[in-house]
């Protein structure tokens, strides 16, 4: 079996990235810029901006963090936003979720300029994704799509089967593995047999947020696995994929902590220079 390091991948994409920020400066004169909106306190989003900011600082771009109490009125934060969807030197705009329960995410979603929306989020993104056009892709499931075709560049005919449709990662995920000619399958919470499902599978992704739902008798030997789960247990962080025995039967496994986690900050500051790239055209 072989491990799908996402910590080396991310860090190879990141050193990519850097290299191409330094081109960008020399040909345009300024830098990317990633805003991150970060309201109240909680740890989690707090760790996950500290970590995003220090990586943007890291490749180069411009990165500003705008953060506000839970009380803050939503009104605020939508004028916020229209300021930095008029701003040049803002490329990419990322609103820290979950938001407190008075400010409605779908419509700070939707504030935000489908071209500088970094998470992918906004309707007109998620539609193009379907469509097959260019777009923003959120962060996990790109994360995902570049370990998955690192390892395996041809997916013509695959037969994939994605457990969980969120529109976090199930849903564009699927997008991005038909786009490659796969035959995919989304399964949720309401499938009937997941485990057949699952054994049809040359490439599983599992996001579910359910610790080691998928077993090893669950998984076709030599398919590839991808676990984008992050549970908390007893036992400490697991994945969403059992990873003692999957990794016995798999062709190719990602590990929780190190595989599609790293991947995803990498593929935010990817969206924040691809965002800066359109607009200079
Ligand atoms: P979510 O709760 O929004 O969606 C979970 C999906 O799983 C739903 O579509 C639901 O139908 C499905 N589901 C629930 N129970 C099921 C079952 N028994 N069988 C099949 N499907 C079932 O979750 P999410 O935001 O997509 O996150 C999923 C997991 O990915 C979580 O563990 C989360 O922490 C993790 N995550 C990781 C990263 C990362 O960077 N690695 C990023 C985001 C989320």
């Amino acid at each position: 079996m072989i491990l799908i390091d996402g910590k080396k991948a991310a860090a190879e994409l990141r050193a990519e990235l850097k290299q191409e920020v330094t081109e960008l400066k020399a040909k345009h004169n300024k830098v990317p810029g990633l805003t991150v909106i970060l309201i109240g306190d909680l740890t989690p989003s707090q760790i996950y901006v500290r970590n995003k900011e220090k990586s943007a600082n890291e490749v180069g771009l411009k990165s500003e963090v705008i953060k506000y109490p839970d009380s803050v009125e939503e009104k605020a934060v939508l004028g916020k936003i229209k300021e930095l969807n008029s701003d040049e030197t803002v490329s990419g705009i990322l609103v820290q979720l979950p938001l407190p329960k008075h400010i409605d995410k779908q419509k700070v979603i939707e504030a935000i300029d489908p071209s500088k929306d970094v998470d992918g989020f906004h309707p007109m993104n998620v539609g193009n994704l379907s469509s097959g056009y260019e777009s923003s892709i959120p962060c996990t499931p790109l994360g995902c799509y570049l370990l998955i075709k690192k390892f395996q560049p041809n997916l013509n005919g695959k037969k994939a089967v994605v457990v969980g449709r969120s529109n976090l990662n199930g849903k564009p995920m699927t997008q991005l593995l038909l786009k490659e000619n796969c035959t995919v399958t989304i399964t949720h919470s309401k499938t009937k047999d997941l485990k057949a499902e699952c054994l049809e599978a040359d490439i599983i992704v599992a996001a579910v947020g359910i610790p080691e739902l998928v077993r090893g008798d669950w998984v076709k030997k030599d398919a590839i696995v991808i676990d984008v789960g992050i549970n908390k247990t007893d036992k400490g962080i697991v994945g969403d994929v059992h990873f003692d025995e999957v990794s016995k039967v798999a062709k190719a496994l990602t590990p929780v902590p190190g595989g599609v986690g790293p991947m995803t900050i990498a593929c935010l500051l990817k969206n924040t220079i691809d965002c800066f790239k359109r607009s200079q055209i």
